[in-house]
């Protein structure tokens, strides 16, 4: 008989370890404390516009391409690559960056604040391409069993890389460039992982091979919300089930065995196999109540960054903004001291801008643009106060006008925002930090919240806040390696 597997939330996660296990005969039901599967890779729908809620890009396509291989389907959505990846915009210049993978033609952005930025940028990619290489397979995409072997495992990374990891992203960027135009558009994907350049370690700079190199990144026709439902779809095809609004709070079980999650409407859901696509930690501390997730220990670990997210319909068009674009000021280092951890309202923040209806006329009316703005603040632990949200949203819509030349502000007909306590309320996430753990070098490879469970033999985790870590790639990679903890059984 074929075993049942309980999966708990329906993020990217979730998902793809259903498809996996589905694909191979188990039988998959899926409980989702939201009405709507997709955690994080959301959508909002409304008066005629549509909205990625978080996810608006991804990079290492074939992650997706090896999920699907191994479910033995084909791919569900079609890629759209970016070109430019991006745009850069400073306060006060009206030059605009475009960030292309052509490296001639990055160059050329470079020319007049970076002598020879060509020679820099390549060797910059060099050294990034080979950090990449040498702990991609070794590191990244492994299950580690015990610390002892994932010293092993670090221990097979080439040694030249030592000096890397006690060096921040910040000083390995500087110490290839001078402007500091380079500096912080090369440092801007320290962003992506949820903390700022300063405090991620410079191992990271990998993710730029990632970005220029390697893969670039992509969007998908129909937008982002199109890879859940699609996957949604291939599940359904192999008889998958789905119970939304039900929020699993406790547990029974017997001995080193989970019998059963019990949700907050009373139900009693059974399965042979349980698969948390929660947050790993949070998960563990609030359900499970284990010792080492207690609120003191969990409030010690160290958490990514909150976001300011919020959507906004227009009737107008913007045919001067790119689909992808950062909007920084003059003040980067005091910006980036001070953004995980100020309360106060940010009176001149930085801002990311997607226009989603670029890409994907049917995600606006006709002669709309649909705008979805990200702004990094701090996250609950550091500003609990949310009361001063429509200040910082007029204030980043006024600024954005000014510097797109257009103001957005009168063609407004549909706005509405998420906090870090949305966010928190909505999908479980601890304090509201967007992207979960943080990658410190102590939340690591085996240092990270384990994808199997400490206690229950039947129980694994996936997702953000286990091994590897965050962003859609790691989401997948992260369900081949829980999967292939589950198929041992
Ligand atoms: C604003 C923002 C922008 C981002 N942009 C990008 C981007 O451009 N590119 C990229 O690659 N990544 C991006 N990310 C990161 C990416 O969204 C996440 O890393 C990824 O979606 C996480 O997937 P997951 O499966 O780990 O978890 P989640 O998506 O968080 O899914 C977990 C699910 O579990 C459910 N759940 C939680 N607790 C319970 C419970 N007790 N009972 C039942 N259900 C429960 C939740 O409701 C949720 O649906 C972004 C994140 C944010 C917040």
């Amino acid at each position: 008989m074929s075993k049942t597997v309980l999966i708990v939330g329906t993020g990217l996660g979730g998902l793809s370890t259903g498809l996996r296990l589905a694909s191979r005969g188990y039988k998959v039901k899926f409980v989702e404390k939201a009405s709507q599967p997709g955690g994080r890779l959301n959508q909002i729908k409304k008066d005629g516009f549509i909205f990625d809620v978080g996810p608006s890009f991804f990079s290492m396509p074939y992650d997706f391409e090896e999920l699907v291989n191994d479910c033995n389907i084909k791919m569900p959505f079609d890629f759209v690559e970016l070109d430019p990846l991006y745009t850069v915009n400073f306060r006060g210049n009206d030059k605009k960056y475009s960030l292309y993978k052509d490296i001639d033609k990055l160059s050329k952005q470079f020319e007049e604040v970076e002598p020879n930025f060509k020679t820099k940028f390549t060797a910059y990619l060099k050294k990034c391409g080979e950090l990449y290489n040498d702990t991609v397979d070794v590191v990244i995409k492994q299950n580690f069993d015990s610390i002892p072997g994932y010293i092993k495992a670090l221990m097979q990374v080439n040694p030249k890389h030592l000096p890397v990891l006690v060096k921040s992203f910040w000083k390995q960027s500087s110490s290839f460039f001078e402007s500091k135009e380079a500096r912080q558009i090369v440092s801007l994907i320290a962003f992506f992982l949820g903390r700022t350049p300063f405090d991620t370690n410079a191992v990271y700079t990998l993710l730029s091979h990632i970005e220029f190199v390697h893969t670039g990144y992509y969007n998908v026709k129909g937008g982002m919300y199109t890879i859940v439902t699609s996957l949604v779809e291939e599940l359904k095809k192999l008889n998958a089930r789905f119970e939304f609004d039900t929020e699993i709070v406790t547990y029974r079980n017997t001995g080193n065995k989970l019998t059963s999650l019990i949700g907050k409407n009373g139900k009693t859901y059974e399965a042979d196999i349980y698969v948390i696509n929660a947050d790993a930690a949070l998960f563990r501390g609030t359900v499970f109540n284990r010792e080492k997730f207690t609120e003191k220990r969990l409030r010690k670990m160290s958490w990514t960054m909150g976001y300011l997210t919020f959507y906004v319909g227009i009737k107008t068009k913007l045919p001067q903004v790119e689909h992808h674009n950062y909007f920084l000021g003059n003040n980067f280092e005091a910006y980036a001291k001070d953004v995980m951890k100020n309360p106060g309202t940010m009176e001149k923040p930085y801002y990311y801008v997607n226009v989603v209806s670029k890409h994907n006329s049917s995600c606006a009316p006709d002669g709309c643009e649909a705008l979805f703005f990200v702004c990094p603040v701090p996250n609950l632990l550091y500003k609990t106060d949310w009361s001063d949200k429509d200040a910082m949203i007029k204030s980043i819509i006024e600024d954005f006008s000014e510097r797109i030349k257009q103001d957005i502000s009168k063609d407004i007909i549909f706005q509405m925002a998420y906090t870090p306590e949305d966010w928190q309320n909505q999908f479980n996430l601890y304090k509201g930090a967007g992207l979960g753990l943080s990658h410190s070098m102590l939340q690591i490879g085996a240092l990270r919240p384990k994808n199997y469970d400490e206690k229950f033999k039947n129980t694994f985790y996936v997702g953000a806040s286990t091994v590897p870590g965050a962003g859609l790639p790691m989401a997948v990679i992260s369900s081949k390696l829980t999967a292939e903890r589950i198929l041992k059984l």
